[in-house]
């Protein structure tokens, strides 16, 4: 008896496929790997169900030609889970468990976990051990399960031979088994929290076991994480999973190795450093429940668990949670929709929490845990605005921020100048013709980058060499305006020749590990000024910067991005917590060119909270999110015009049938022609979720039909974060 085997395959099509299978309907499950034909080529699908007739000509059908698992490969809850991705973001269903799934296993790599060589200990032995053996031995004892040879090496160096030669006196037995992360062999003594901080804990542990939701909002340094590592120490013991999300930046080592020290548990990461053979090993090791501790990034929020019992997700305001490409999933949203459904507690935390979470709390369906002292005695710095005015004689340095530094350089003490770009000046031009360096595909300047002798587009990656002359009129001075990371270093390392400067940004950091050596070239203290983009801002602990200096803060002040105000507020938060996080008292200082404009006040008197709270009323006032809901659509094709007409006949299907969504646009968008291509976007909002979804799915099909979707690349964001 043959049976019909429905699977969703990666292709743009938004549709499942129904394929024949030679084999009975009950040796099939949902979510088994299958190799099939498609066209011409062969993919590998995921099993959605299994029927008996199918909607589709059975007589077409073709058949399936390998069983790559012989159970479930993806659990059902994770079956549930992409499939309500699926349909909240209007999203190919086959693309969706692409996103989800590690990439050798989505290539079809067996179901099976690495095996690694264990070591234990087996009889006491007569002869006397070497010096290397003892070491061994000790640390065996320790572990009565064994440790692996990775770890003996890690620990002690070269151990082959010595183990050679305990096995030979079998004192010790080798066995293979599963490999799992290493294990940090020095755990450290528990920090004794402060009462908001066992509150916090004790109230998130009294709610195990069923769905809810907390913001644990708490400044820089109030000692979070060390929340989260006392609620998940609680846990781990009852032999359950912790889910930890944290943003896509280089922070992860720092993250990882507290957990990893504070608690014996078995940790797996998986963000986007972590080798493939690794990063599938600590999925097939989460779903089998022999991880304790899931860290990844966004994608890591579909991994599999057996005994699923906490989902954390620190700074949840920052918008790497959400992907602006493919599949546009927020993290977060995927995270408190999997935690509503397995019925688990999830804890969001940040010091600036979002306008989104700020509202769901007013709303009180999140509860509100607040911690608000800096842990270990440590005080909030000291906050400033200065006037940038004369700036730019020193490239782009005031005389006021320059004595600042200098001062804090003569005690020894470390300084951190932030700047949020990166290279050496963003604007190149002729004095005699006004010639600009425009990006000839985009519409944007190129950025000079002195060290490369380059001009670079941040949008397309266009790379030019940095001219000599004018290109236009052939004189000879060209100048540049505006300042980038590398003129900041530059100027510093004029004015303190004798200070090292530590540049960080994403071209000096993108050899492997440079980015970690840095940090701890940084905390031996070695390094007197760092002059970092916002890859510095976040969850760092420098114990010896006590000078924070923004520089050139003002842009997003003028942004067309009604999101820009909220960002801003919340780096600059970020940004100021970076000071005096040790014994030592911190002062920060915002150079801008607009001192009274009044966001500065109130984020220096109110702090972040008020500032959030007045964007929060303006955005309800406004019906902007998160007062409403809104999804996006966008197209972008090579031949001007064609978006926008694309656009204009979706806006037509749409208004068929939209009552309570208000359809705007389209329009060209702010930066209409980016990478070769002219874009557009259209709007909708609405105040009832259900009504806009429902509106999409009613018209999608016919999107996909007309002849200009074929030509124009097309895309649908729900609940945008930007919009520019
Ligand atoms: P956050 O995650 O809120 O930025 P952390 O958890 O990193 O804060 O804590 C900041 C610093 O304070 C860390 O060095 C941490 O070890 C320390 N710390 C946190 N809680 C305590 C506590 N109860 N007692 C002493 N030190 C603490
Ligand atoms: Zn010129
Ligand atoms: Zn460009």
């Amino acid at each position: 008896m043959s049976c019909i085997v429905e699977i969703a395959l990666s292709c743009p099509l938004r549709q499942t496929f129904d394929y024949l299978s030679d084999d009975l309907a009950e040796n099939w499950q949902t979510g088994m790997r299958v190799s099939v034909p498609f066209g011409s080529r062969q993919l590998i699908g995921i099993v959605i169900a299994i029927k008996s007739i199918s909607e589709q000509t059975i007589s077409k059908l073709k058949k399936i030609d390998q069983k790559l698992d012989h159970q479930a490969f993806l659990p059902n809850e994770i079956m549930q889970l992409v499939q309500w991705v699926s349909r909240y973001y209007h999203h190919p269903i086959g693309e969706c468990f692409q996103a989800a799934l590690p990439k050798r296993l989505r290539l079809g790599d067996a179901d099976e976990m690495q095996m690694e060589t264990y070591w234990s200990l087996a009889q006491p032995t007569n002869t006397k051990p070497g010096k290397k053996q003892q070491h061994i031995l000790n640390l065996l004892e320790d572990y009565p399960e064994g440790l692996s040879e990775k770890a003996l090496r890690t620990q002690l160096g070269n151990v082959k031979s010595s183990l050679s030669a305990l096995q030979a006196q079998n004192s010790i037995k080798a066995s293979q088994k599963v490999a799992l992360p290493l294990p940090c062999l020095t755990i450290q003594q528990a920090v004794a929290l402060n009462n908001e901080q066992k509150q916090a804990v004790e109230i998130v542990l009294s709610r195990t076991g069923e769905f809810s939701t907390f913001l644990l909002q708490g400044i820089t340094g109030s000692g979070k994480t060390e929340v989260y590592i006392e609620i998940c120490r609680e846990l781990i013991e009852k032999q359950q999973q912790i889910l930890v999300l944290i943003p896509e930046i280089g922070l992860t080592t720092q993250f990882v190795e507290r957990f990893r020290q504070s608690l014996n548990a078995r940790i797996v990461v998986i963000h986007s450093a972590v080798s493939d053979t690794d990063r599938k090993q600590a999925w097939l090791l989460s779903r089998a429940a022999k991880a304790d501790i899931i860290i990844g990034t966004r994608s890591a929020v579909f991994t599999p668990m057996l005994n699923p019992s906490l989902i954390i997700i620190d700074e949840e305001h920052d918008s790497s949670y959400k992907q602006q490409d493919g599949l546009r999933y927020h993290a977060r949203n995927v995270a408190l929709m999997r935690a509503k459904t397995l019925g688990i507690p999830i804890v969001l935390g940040s010091a600036t929490p979002s306008l989104e979470t700020l509202y769901q709390v007013k709303q009180q369906r999140y509860q509100l845990l607040k911690l608000t002292q800096r842990a270990g005695g440590a005080n909030l710095p000291a906050v400033r605005v200065i006037a940038g005015q004369n700036a730019s004689d020193n490239n782009g340095l005031s005389s006021h921020l320059i004595k600042a530094i200098k001062k804090h350089i003569e005690q020894n003490h470390q300084v951190l100048l932030f700047i949020n770009r990166r290279g050496f000046a963003p604007v190149l031009m002729c004095h005699q013709c006004h010639w600009q360096a425009n990006c000839r595909s985009c519409d944007a300047k190129m950025v000079v980058h002195q060290y490369q002798n380059r001009l670079f587009c941040h949008h397309c990656g266009l790379i030019q060499t940095l001219p000599t002359k004018c290109p236009e009129c052939g004189h000879p001075e060209l100048k540049s305006y505006g300042v980038g990371t590398e003129k900041i270093e530059q100027a510093l390392t004029g004015i303190f020749p004798d200070v090292p400067v530590l540049r960080i940004d994403r071209d000096s950091t993108q050899r492997v590990n440079a980015f970690a050596n840095m940090i701890k070239q940084i905390n031996q203290g070695k390094a007197a000024i760092l002059v970092g983009t916002q890859m510095l801002a976040k969850g760092h602990d420098f114990h010896d910067v006590t000078l924070v200096g923004v520089v050139d803060a003002d842009q997003a002040l003028f942004s067309a991005d009604f999101r820009a105000t909220e960002s801003l507020a919340q780096l600059i938060t970020q940004v100021t917590g970076r000071a005096g996080r040790g014994k030592k008292a911190g002062e920060v200082l915002i150079q801008t060119e607009q001192p009274d404009h009044p966001f500065w006040q109130n984020l220096l008197q109110k702090g972040y909270e008020a500032v959030a709270d007045n964007l929060l009323s303006e955005r309800i006032q406004m019906e902007l999110p998160p007062h409403g809901f809104w999804a996006v659509w966008r197209g972008e094709a090579k031949e001007a015009d064609l978006a926008m007409q694309l656009l204009q006949q979706i806006a037509e299907l749409l208004q068929q049938t939209a009552s309570s969504v208000v359809i705007l646009g389209p329009v060209p968008a702010l930066m209409e022609k980016r990478a070769g291509r002219y874009r557009a976007q259209l709007l909708m909002r609405s105040a009832d979720r259900a009504a806009l979804h429902q509106l999409i799915d009613q018209h999608i099909l016919s999107v996909t039909k007309l002849k200009l979707a074929r030509k124009v690349r097309w895309s649908i964001d729900i609940d945008p974060t930007e919009l520019i």
